[in-house]
């Protein structure tokens, strides 16, 4: 007998698209597999969640043990490895995750979110955890009455960050590539101006980080000095530059991506441009808005669609078995 695991519907991810897409999977009843080797995604340190409704200020990490305690009610199990590949295999898909597991489904949702954006610069990978970070929401606490720290970047993301930031550390620069601020919520800018202690550098860029193996970060170097000086002493850098769609499945798959946004491109019903394959959550185009609750709303149509999808194969794979003529168990006589 083979050991290839047969579901119905394969979800990647542990993030809010992929619990969401889990709960409305198992309460269609179809056989659900969740896989993925890291709970909760992005919302799980993203720290505070002020804007879920019906959930007012709650911490991210308690609110997805919600959404998977809630899947984990109906029985859905979720196997600890992410996703490796999937190929097509007649009327499903063969899925194999990272631990060697095999995976026959007949749709499949990728939850799988993106990556965070890097610097590129020599020893950001060996300093990261000392001194360079990249999520400000998870480690702004850790600057309490450092003298300074940086952060780099000019989206929301940013601008939150300097200004969170600037609750714990007395002075923090705001180190930005292009010449204004275009994409930060205006509100987030009324709040970044009456920040006193938040120092915005336009057109700069982070040349080099400084330090040594003994102490990690001290310091960083500028594309462009400021107020006289090239570098500047910092006890933490964090970069919020941005992340990219994670398309590694994707693209062994050939779906289509978004030429601008480079996210995978979906239609209403998150369906993909390849039949029984469907995306939801950061990692898509279906909407501008990267949050919890549009992930999660993705997360929920898409699995309708798995779903339709489910009935629509089984239902052909039925009208195709040869019908069984009567008498057909007797023996035939030649
Ligand atoms: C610092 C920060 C603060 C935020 N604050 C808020 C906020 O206050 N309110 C709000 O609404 N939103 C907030 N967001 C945005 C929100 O967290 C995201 O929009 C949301 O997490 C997207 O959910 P997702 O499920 O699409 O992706 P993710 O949450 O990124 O989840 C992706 C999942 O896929 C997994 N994965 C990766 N590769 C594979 C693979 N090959 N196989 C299987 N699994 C894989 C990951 O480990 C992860 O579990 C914040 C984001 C950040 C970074």
């Amino acid at each position: 007998m083979s050991d290839i695991k047969q579901v119905d519907v394969l979800i990647a991810g542990q993030g809010a698209a992929a619990f969401a897409a889990g709960l409305y999977s198992s309460r269609y009843q179809v056989e659900t597999l969740i896989v993925g080797e890291q709970f909760g995604g992005e919302t799980a340190i993203g720290g505070m969640i002020e804007n879920y409704p019906g959930q007012p200020d709650i911490d991210g990490f308690d609110l997805m043990m919600k959404f998977k305690e809630q899947v984990d009610n109906l029985g859905t199990p979720t196997a600890y490895s992410n996703l490796k590949s999937v190929t097509k295999n007649g009327d499903a898909f063969r899925a194999v995750l990272e631990d060697g597991t095999e995976i026959d489904a007949i749709s499949v949702i990728l939850a799988v979110g993106r990556e965070r954006r890097k610097l590129n610069l020599p020893n950001e990978e060996e300093w990261t955890g000392n001194g360079v970070s990249y999520c400000s929401t998870c480690d702004a606490p850790l600057y309490r009455n450092k003298a300074a720290a940086a952060v780099v970047g000019g989206g929301n993301a940013a601008v939150e960050g300097a200004v969170l930031l600037a609750k714990y550390a007395k002075v923090v620069y705001l180190i930005y590539r292009r010449e204004k601020f275009t994409r930060p919520e205006p509100i987030l800018l009324k709040v970044l101006q009456q920040t006193e202690n938040v120092k915005v550098l336009f057109s700069t860029e982070v040349t080099e980080l400084l330090g040594s193996e003994a102490t990690g970060l001290t310091g960083i170097r500028l594309s462009k000095p400021w107020e006289g000086q090239d570098d500047l002493t910092v006890d933490g850098l964090f970069v919020e530059a941005g992340a990219d769609p994670r398309l590694e499945v994707p693209n062994q798959l050939g779906l289509e991506i978004n030429p601008v946004s480079g996210e995978v491109h979906v239609d209403k019903g998150l369906n993909t441009s390849v039949e029984g394959i469907y995306a939801a959550g950061d990692l898509t185009d279906g909407t501008e808005l990267k949050q919890t609750i549009t992930a999660a709303a993705q997360g929920a149509t898409a699995a309708l669609s798995a779903y339709q999808n489910v009935l629509k194969v089984k239902s052909m794979r039925q009208t195709a078995e040869p019908a069984t003529p009567v008498g057909s168990s007797s023996v035939s006589a030649d």
